[in-house]
Protein backbone atom coordinates (compact mmCIF):
# COMPACT_ATOMS: atom_id res chain seq x y z
CA UNK A 1 0.00 0.00 0.00
CA UNK A 2 0.96 3.49 -1.06
CA UNK A 3 1.11 6.33 1.06
CA UNK A 4 0.89 9.27 -1.18
CA UNK A 5 1.66 13.13 -0.23
CA UNK A 6 -1.29 14.92 -2.15
CA UNK A 7 0.04 18.25 -2.84
CA UNK A 8 -3.39 19.77 -1.60
CA UNK A 9 -4.20 17.17 1.39
CA UNK A 10 -0.82 15.79 2.48
CA UNK A 11 0.08 11.81 2.76
CA UNK A 12 -3.17 9.91 1.96
CA UNK A 13 -3.92 6.22 1.34
CA UNK A 14 -3.37 4.86 -1.81
CA UNK A 15 -7.02 4.06 -2.31
CA UNK A 16 -7.96 7.83 -2.20
CA UNK A 17 -6.04 8.23 -5.55
CA UNK A 18 -6.97 6.73 -9.15
CA UNK A 19 -3.68 6.91 -11.59
CA UNK A 20 -3.51 8.40 -15.33
CA UNK A 21 -0.92 7.21 -17.16
CA UNK A 22 2.46 8.55 -18.11
CA UNK A 23 3.07 12.25 -17.63
CA UNK A 24 4.43 14.84 -19.78
CA UNK A 25 2.46 13.43 -23.19
CA UNK A 26 1.84 16.32 -24.60
CA UNK A 27 -1.37 16.91 -26.60
CA UNK A 28 -0.66 17.28 -30.51
CA UNK A 29 -0.26 20.88 -32.12
CA UNK A 30 -2.07 19.77 -35.45
CA UNK A 31 -3.87 17.09 -34.65
CA UNK A 32 -5.75 17.20 -38.05
CA UNK A 33 -2.05 17.23 -39.38
CA UNK A 34 -1.13 13.86 -37.81
CA UNK A 35 -1.52 10.46 -40.19
CA UNK A 36 -3.29 7.70 -38.28
CA UNK A 37 -0.20 6.24 -37.55
CA UNK A 38 0.83 9.67 -35.47
CA UNK A 39 -2.32 9.54 -34.00
CA UNK A 40 -2.30 6.29 -32.52
CA UNK A 41 1.28 6.45 -31.57
CA UNK A 42 0.08 9.78 -29.31
CA UNK A 43 -3.15 7.99 -28.25
CA UNK A 44 -1.87 4.61 -27.16
CA UNK A 45 1.98 4.20 -27.12
CA UNK A 46 3.38 5.05 -24.09
CA UNK A 47 6.85 4.45 -22.07
CA UNK A 48 6.85 1.15 -20.09
CA UNK A 49 9.87 2.12 -17.52
CA UNK A 50 11.58 -0.22 -15.80
CA UNK A 51 12.74 2.54 -13.23
CA UNK A 52 12.11 6.22 -12.30
CA UNK A 53 8.44 7.24 -14.12
CA UNK A 54 7.31 10.22 -14.47
CA UNK A 55 3.16 9.67 -14.04
CA UNK A 56 0.06 11.62 -13.26
CA UNK A 57 -2.47 10.84 -10.33
CA UNK A 58 -5.43 12.16 -9.23
CA UNK A 59 -6.99 12.59 -5.70
CA UNK A 60 -10.13 11.27 -6.78
CA UNK A 61 -11.81 10.74 -3.40
CA UNK A 62 -10.45 14.18 -1.49
CA UNK A 63 -9.98 17.08 -3.80
CA UNK A 64 -9.99 15.79 -7.32
CA UNK A 65 -6.79 17.78 -8.17
CA UNK A 66 -4.59 16.07 -10.51
CA UNK A 67 -0.95 16.15 -10.00
CA UNK A 68 2.99 14.34 -11.32
CA UNK A 69 4.77 12.11 -9.54
CA UNK A 70 8.23 10.82 -10.08
CA UNK A 71 8.10 6.70 -8.78
CA UNK A 72 10.44 3.84 -9.02
CA UNK A 73 7.91 0.74 -10.97
CA UNK A 74 10.25 -1.41 -9.03
CA UNK A 75 11.06 -0.31 -5.69
CA UNK A 76 7.45 1.62 -5.30
CA UNK A 77 9.29 4.41 -3.84
CA UNK A 78 8.24 7.66 -4.78
CA UNK A 79 11.07 10.13 -5.69
CA UNK A 80 9.28 13.51 -6.14
CA UNK A 81 5.26 15.24 -6.30
CA UNK A 82 5.09 17.95 -8.02
CA UNK A 83 2.09 20.34 -9.79
CA UNK A 84 0.56 19.04 -13.21
CA UNK A 85 2.36 21.90 -15.13
CA UNK A 86 5.68 21.85 -13.78
CA UNK A 87 8.80 19.88 -15.63
CA UNK A 88 9.65 16.82 -14.68
CA UNK A 89 12.33 17.13 -11.52
CA UNK A 90 15.94 15.97 -11.70
CA UNK A 91 16.22 13.04 -9.45
CA UNK A 92 19.63 10.85 -8.96
CA UNK A 93 17.93 7.66 -9.86
CA UNK A 94 19.60 4.02 -8.14
CA UNK A 95 17.62 2.02 -9.86
CA UNK A 96 17.41 2.92 -13.70
CA UNK A 97 18.87 0.58 -16.74
CA UNK A 98 21.84 2.81 -18.44
CA UNK A 99 20.72 1.22 -21.75
CA UNK A 100 18.31 4.15 -23.53
CA UNK A 101 16.23 2.12 -26.33
CA UNK A 102 16.81 3.52 -29.40
CA UNK A 103 13.79 5.13 -30.97
CA UNK A 104 13.87 2.68 -34.09
CA UNK A 105 11.40 3.76 -37.12
CA UNK A 106 9.38 5.78 -35.29
CA UNK A 107 11.36 8.93 -34.19
CA UNK A 108 8.34 11.70 -35.48
CA UNK A 109 6.92 10.49 -32.24
CA UNK A 110 9.15 12.44 -30.02
CA UNK A 111 8.41 15.44 -31.93
CA UNK A 112 4.55 15.75 -30.35
CA UNK A 113 5.24 13.45 -27.54
CA UNK A 114 8.05 14.41 -25.55
CA UNK A 115 10.04 17.67 -27.11
CA UNK A 116 10.83 20.56 -24.91
CA UNK A 117 10.47 18.65 -21.93
CA UNK A 118 13.63 18.82 -19.48
CA UNK A 119 14.85 15.42 -18.41
CA UNK A 120 13.01 13.48 -20.98
CA UNK A 121 15.43 14.21 -24.29
CA UNK A 122 16.37 11.86 -26.34
CA UNK A 123 18.93 9.54 -25.43
CA UNK A 124 18.67 10.46 -21.43
CA UNK A 125 14.87 8.73 -21.46
CA UNK A 126 14.52 5.86 -19.55
CA UNK A 127 14.13 2.33 -21.30
CA UNK A 128 11.03 2.29 -23.05
CA UNK A 129 9.22 -1.28 -24.27
CA UNK A 130 7.12 0.29 -26.79
CA UNK A 131 6.42 -2.18 -29.46
CA UNK A 132 6.20 -1.00 -33.45
CA UNK A 133 2.96 -1.57 -35.22
CA UNK A 134 3.54 -4.46 -37.67
CA UNK A 135 1.75 -6.33 -40.30
CA UNK A 136 4.87 -8.65 -40.97
CA UNK A 137 4.03 -12.41 -39.69
CA UNK A 138 0.02 -11.80 -39.96
ZN1 LIG B 1 -5.98 16.06 -2.32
Amino acid sequence: MLLISCPNCGPRDETEFHYGGQAHVAYPESPNDLTDREWAEYLFYRENTKGTFAERWVHSTGCRQWFNMLRDTVSYEIHSIYGMGQPRPDIKSTGQSSEPTQPGEFTQAGEFGQAGEPGLAPGAASPTATTPISSEGV
